[in-house]
């Protein structure tokens, strides 16, 4: 335990210097600042968000690790080694976003090529001191805002959350590349009670919202409540407020998202004629392991049968029977 703590600090001061390495590289480096500026990215937020670059070649972090490699530098995820047993830089030629742990420290990072190379986005791996399933990017950045204004947009990727916080929305995170997990829900409702969704418009963002809400479904409560916002197709919340600015946004967030209760059943109905005893059969039987799963919102639950019932003409005592049955 002992080991595994100084094992941790030993990796996190290591990040750390890594972080400030990319960050005192950025100035140095005027195609990565022209990068930034091109993307609206002013001086402030790029210092609120500690963003960096990691300069070009196969070794750039051997300019401040002697000696290079280490073992906290291999077990940071930072170098990487060949077959030829040659190591090498994991991040080169990349817009660095430190990501931090819930006090603040940094802990890995996310990675942007400044063209359209792939792959666009490199992530640290999972280490010691890095699980992507229990941190959010942001969090610790958006934490005063998001006690001042009570509520949190979840969005996909690094740039929606500092695009956001340069337009004046300051309380978005972004899950890290991964789905949002149960442990993510855990994390958000523990800052606030009003939890917003904002994925791309595509179809891998309706995808994500899906998934988002039924690893929430176990860690909903009656006091806490979570919302839906669908932008238009080619957007992601990055484009939407660069073009359509702070209050559009803010005004599509509070009155054009979806609560879950709604979300919920546009979803499971989406493909279904409710007109048909069939389609009515087949809601009760893809909605029963969902409901099933929201546990800790007894009145929420209660609620969501009720409709249910409404929906498939059941009645609410033969609908508890049928579904324990399945
Ligand atoms: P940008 O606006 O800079 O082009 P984006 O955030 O809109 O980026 P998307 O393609 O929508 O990029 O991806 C959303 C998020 O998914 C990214 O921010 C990143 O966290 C993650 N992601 C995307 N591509 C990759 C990848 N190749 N590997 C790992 N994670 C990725
Ligand atoms: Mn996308
Ligand atoms: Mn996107
Ligand atoms: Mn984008």
């Amino acid at each position: 335990r002992v080991a595994k703590k100084q094992q941790q600090q030993t990796l996190q001061s290591t990040v750390q210097a890594a972080c400030d390495f990319y960050r005192q590289q950025l100035p140095l480096h005027k195609h990565a600042m022209a990068y930034l500026q091109q993307r609206g990215l002013s001086p402030e937020i790029i210092a609120h968000y500690g963003i960096g670059y990691a300069p070009d070649g196969w070794q750039p972090l051997a300019q401040v690790f002697q000696p290079y490699p280490s073992m906290p530098l291999m077990e940071s995820g930072m170098v990487l080694e060949n077959e030829n047993g040659r190591q090498y830089d994991r991040f080169r030629h990349r817009i660095m976003f430190p990501i931090r742990g819930v006090g603040g420290e940094v802990i890995g990072f996310g990675g942007r090529v400044l063209d359209d190379s792939k792959p666009k986005y490199l992530n640290s791996p999972d280490t010691p001191l890095f699980d992507k399933g229990k941190n959010l990017y942001g969090l610790h950045e958006a934490r005063q805002t998001i006690k001042d204004v009570g509520r949190i947009v979840v969005v996909e990727g690094y740039m929606d959350v500092v695009a956001l916080a340069q337009f004046g929305v300051g309380y978005a995170v972004a899950a890290l590349g991964t789905a949002t997990t149960a442990e993510h829900i855990k994390l958000l409702f523990r800052q606030t009670d009003s939890v917003y969704f904002c994925f791309d418009g595509d179809e891998a963002g309706r995808k994500a919202a899906w998934r988002a809400l039924e690893n929430a479904l176990p860690q909903l409560k009656d006091d806490k409540s979570l919302y839906f916002l669908f932008l238009p197709e080619q957007h992601d919340p990055d484009s939407f407020v660069r073009q359509f600015g702070k209050m559009r946004f803010e005004e599509a967030l509070l009155y054009e998202s979806k609560p879950l209760s709604v979300y919920f059943w546009d979803a499971l109905t989406a493909n279904l004629d409710l007109n048909w005893q069939e389609g009515k059969a087949e809601l009760v039987k893809s909605a029963t392991p969902f409901l099933n799963q929201i546990s800790q919102a007894p009145a929420l639950a209660y609620l969501l049968k009720q409709e249910l019932s409404h929906k498939t003409g059941i009645d609410p005592s033969n609908l508890a029977h049928l579904m324990g049955q399945a």
